[in-house]
């Protein structure tokens, strides 16, 4: 499977995740926030108001002149969201599209105190970005599944049933 922006923010939540989605096991439906997250679309859709741009193998959340700007509902997960959107500047950068990338952290009931994060698709940045593909490509080719992690975060996740039960 081509490596994707979700592939890569499943490899910083949980390499298991991250394993079983690239293998063709998706579970996304059974999440509570991806059908939310579809539903917010779908309105933002009807009112004219999405933003989002699918182009192969990437769901951009909004492109300004300058930037790639992607929407977080929280900074849990700085490395994964900063690592998504780099795949997504190199990506364009490839097909000879520069641009920079933002992040913005949309919290819930604080609109007022957005933060807002600029990424670089700089040397170290692609270095970066290069030796976690690789670590993807090995992990989702190696023959056994990941164990389960055991951790908090496994409440939330569209997995959990598949996991634990
Ligand atoms: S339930 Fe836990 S171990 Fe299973 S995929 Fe989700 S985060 Fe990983």
């Amino acid at each position: 499977m081509k490596i994707t922006g979700t592939i890569i923010n499943y490899y910083f939540h949980c390499k298991r995740q991250c394993y079983l989605f690239a293998n063709r096991v998706n579970l996304e439906d059974n999440s509570e926030d991806v059908r939310m997250g579809r539903v917010l679309h779908e309105i933002k859709a009807k009112d004219g108001n999405n933003t989002e741009i699918k182009y192969e193998n990437m769901v951009l959340d909004k492109v300004t002149s300058q930037y790639i700007e992607e929407y977080k509902k929280s900074d849990a997960d700085t490395e994964a969201a900063k690592m998504q959107l780099l795949f997504y500047l190199k990506n364009l950068k490839d097909k000879g599209i520069i641009k920079e990338g933002k992040l913005i952290y949309n919290e819930k009931n604080k609109k007022e105190n957005n933060k807002t994060e600029i990424i670089k698709l700089d040397d170290v940045n692609l270095k970066k970005l290069e030796n976690c593909m690789e670590q993807i490509e090995i992990l989702i080719n190696q023959k056994n599944v990941p164990e389960v992690e055991k951790e908090n975060k496994c409440k939330r996740c569209a997995y959990y049933e598949y996991c634990y039960l």
